[in-house]
């Protein structure tokens, strides 16, 4: 099977391939053609997943689809945006029909369940590695940033943290764990559902937001530095899922909550009066802590004291 073969059998066919919405070219010419709502601003962000380090070889290409695609369309959730298209630059040792077949089964899953369609790409062979760029709308001027957090804002998260971090002893094989323990896991873990309707829900409320991928104290380090402010977080008020705690004891389970990566929720300050309403609304917003003047990342234990944290994220390029 050559080069276009490929891409015609399992990309250009697929259904999130087809054309629609803002998609009036997709696969197929030299560039994808997309339109913009008048009063509307263009979200971009690339991730590149490398086998061996950001998931395992050899890899179920369907739970690789939609894991792949999933990251990346939690960048555009953390910015409140819609998202409208993404490309693929695929790298592939070799060309395996059922593996394809099924990777691209896992981008139509997910694709489906953002909304976003497969605008184009690139296919080259090499070492297994993937680069998505999605593409995104905000109406102009409001989207979410890092930078606007403010001393007495609340900091919250969108949901549980930490099974995906708990996941990777099992992704890896390293570990095993009683079954529904373990679909409950790894399901956090191959298939992160962007929060996208809560991130267009925080638009005009949060002062600023980011999706946790490296841990929560890491990323909660880039809104203290961007918006210039320090961060309190609240040891006991972390949501941590029940599955996780009754399988790694609660000093681990809150371990890797804290440090673990690969959560993919919004974590974000509030104003407190922005609260009751987002609240009233259903949205599933725990409040972890609060917004100092001063700098840094800093978790309380119960009685306010702060504790020092030995292990904080996952840094690609960190030299311990
Ligand atoms: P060019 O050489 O002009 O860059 P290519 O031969 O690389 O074009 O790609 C042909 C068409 O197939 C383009 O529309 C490109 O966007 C699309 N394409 C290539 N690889 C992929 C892929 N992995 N997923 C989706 N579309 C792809
Ligand atoms: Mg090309």
């Amino acid at each position: 099977m050559g080069e276009f073969e490929l891409i015609r059998r399992y990309f250009a066919a697929a259904a999130c391939a087809r054309a629609g919405g803002e998609m009036l070219l997709g696969i197929g010419d030299d560039c994808a053609l997309l339109s913009l709502p008048a009063a509307e601003q263009l979200v971009v962000s690339t991730d590149t997943l490398v086998a061996g380090v950001h998931f395992p070889e050899p890899c179920d290409g369907f739970l690789l689809g939609q894991r792949a695609l999933a990251v990346s369309v939690s960048d555009l959730a953390a910015m409140g945006a819609t998202p409208i298209a993404f490309t693929l630059a695929l790298t592939l040792p070799a060309a395996e029909p059922a593996w394809l077949e099924a990777f691209a089964r896992g981008l139509d899953v997910m694709a489906a369940a953002c909304s976003i369609r497969l605008a184009g790409g690139d296919t080259t062979r090499g070492p297994l590695s993937l680069t998505l760029t999605v593409l995104g709308r905000v109406p102009a001027g409001q989207a979410l940033t890092r930078a606007g957090a403010r001393p007495g804002d609340l900091l919250c998260v969108g949901g549980t943290l930490g099974e995906a971090a708990g996941a990777l002893p099992l992704v890896l094989g390293q570990a095993q764990a009683p079954e529904t323990t373990a679909l409950e896991l790894l399901a956090r873990y191959w298939s992160p559902q962007p929060q996208l309707a809560l991130g267009q829900a925080l638009r005009g409320r949060a002062s600023a937001v980011l999706d946790i991928s490296d841990g929560l104290l890491a990323d909660c380090g880039h809104i203290a530095e961007a918006s210039g402010v320090a961060l309190l977080v609240e040891r006991d008020a972390v949501p941590l899922c029940a599955a996780l705690v009754e399988w790694l004891g609660p000093a681990r389970a809150l371990e890797c909550a804290l440090a673990g990566g690969d959560d993919y929720r919004l974590a974000f300050t509030l104003p407190p009066a922005d609260l009751a309403p987002l609240r009233e609304a259903l949205w599933p917003i725990t409040v972890i802590g609060r917004v100092e003047a001063g700098s840094g990342v800093h978790v309380l234990d119960a009685c306010g004291q702060r504790l020092a944290v030995a292990r904080r994220g996952y840094n690609h390029f960190a030299s311990d």
